[in-house]
């Protein structure tokens, strides 16, 4: 029979609610530990998008990270009840004469079909939008209802009784014992995010904080059938309500809105056009982001049941349900996961 263990995650972020349904699923004992204060899941935009346009290059492990995706998202709904992921095409609108010819250069690559559509004149004449150098349409990309995501696992795990709405109480911890308020866990997974110093157990990582901040404003001037994107994205949500984002601000550590933010999002947004629109609402966020743009997994060097799962950064969407089953399976059958991603290599 298999040995079912009792498992605590801190954080039911992004990283800590794909890992608690991920161990759901290979039927272990799952405490999800909450402090209510989430400034990153439920403010993302939720975009995956298969493309690093800086580069033109397909994202990191797309090809296993794209399907899985959205294989998890479509069965969470399911048992969440609830409507989260949103098939989209992103209309890059090329910066450059060079830009483009870098996508007509890769177009017609076998590892790009799945993400470049073919360059075609009505791409090149699109005229929604400012367009000097032509578009591009990417396939296979997607977004995610962030807030809904985050909401409804917390319902989720609350209806099971598995949901700790508290601040992580250190003087309530045997971190040598893995003791938590006079229970006995087998494993204990801190996901904590851009909260991750706050802390002692793994507050030597290198994980950053990377703030961003995000627009919501109602057009009916937008193209609503997809993604534009240059210099930012707009997202339409439906309704002609479109997210634009995002800001990458390294050292700014508030959480406030700043006027800073809305005027660079407002000016790139005229990059893509001169659209009447009005502000709804701002948000701002802080990512885990770490240098080496790889995410941090691993266990603790000295206490043999303390676990990490942060770092996710900007693709974190793309990246938490393939990452989450590898390191279940690392908790649980010890199947080691790479050197690329593992907290080892800052050690
Ligand atoms: C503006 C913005 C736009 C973004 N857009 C995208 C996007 O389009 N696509 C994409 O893939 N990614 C995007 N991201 C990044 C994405 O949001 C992150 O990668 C991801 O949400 C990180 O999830 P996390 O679970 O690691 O951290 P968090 O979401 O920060 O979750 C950590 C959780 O831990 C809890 N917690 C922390 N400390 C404690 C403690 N001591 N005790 C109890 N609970 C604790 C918090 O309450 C929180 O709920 C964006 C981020 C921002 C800010």
């Amino acid at each position: 029979m298999m040995d079912k263990k009792n498992i605590l995650i801190v954080g039911a972020g992004l990283a800590g609610s794909c890992l608690a349904q991920r161990l759901l699923e290979l039927g272990h004992h799952i405490t999800v530990l909450d402090k209510g204060e989430n400034h990153a899941t439920s403010v993302a935009a939720g975009m995956g998008n298969p493309m690093v346009f800086r580069r033109m290059n397909k994202s990191w492990r797309l090809d296993e990270f794209l399907p899985e995706a959205k294989e998890f998202y479509i069965s969470l709904e399911k048992k969440l009840d609830t409507t989260l992921f949103h098939p989209i095409t992103i209309r890059r609108l090329f910066s450059s004469e060079q830009e483009r010819n870098s996508w007509v250069e890769k177009q017609n690559l076998p590892e790009f079909e799945n993400y470049l559509s073919l360059i075609t004149d009505e791409d090149n004449n699109y005229d929604r939008a400012n367009n000097p150098f032509g578009s591009g349409r990417v396939k296979n990309a997607f977004w995610l209802d962030s807030e809904k995501f985050y909401q409804s696992n917390l319902l989720f795990f609350q209806k099971n009784g598995m949901l700790l709405k508290e601040s992580f109480s250190l003087n309530d911890f045997n971190p040598e014992e893995g003791v938590y308020k006079g229970k006995n866990y087998d494993h204990i997974i801190f996901c904590c995010g851009y909260q991750n110093k706050e802390l002692p157990f793994f507050a030597e990582l290198p994980i950053q904080q990377t703030k961003g901040q995000t627009l919501a404003i109602s057009s009916n001037e937008i193209p609503d059938n997809e993604s534009l994107n240059r210099k930012c994205f707009v997202l339409p949500l439906g309704n002609s309500v479109f997210r634009i984002g995002a800001t990458y601000e390294w050292n700014n550590y508030s959480l406030a809105p700043t006027d800073e933010g809305k005027e660079l999002l407002l000016s790139n947004l005229n990059v893509i056009g001169d659209f009447k629109r009005t502000i709804m609402s701002q948000h701002a966020g802080v990512r885990p982001t770490v240098l080496d743009r790889r995410p941090i997994l691993g266990k603790h060097p000295e206490f043999s049941k303390l676990f990490i799962f942060n770092g996710l950064g900007t693709k974190g969407y793309m990246m938490a349900p393939t990452l989450s089953r590898e390191f279940a399976n690392y908790l649980i059958d010890g199947i080691t996961i790479s050197k690329e991603i593992s907290s080892e290599r800052f050690i």
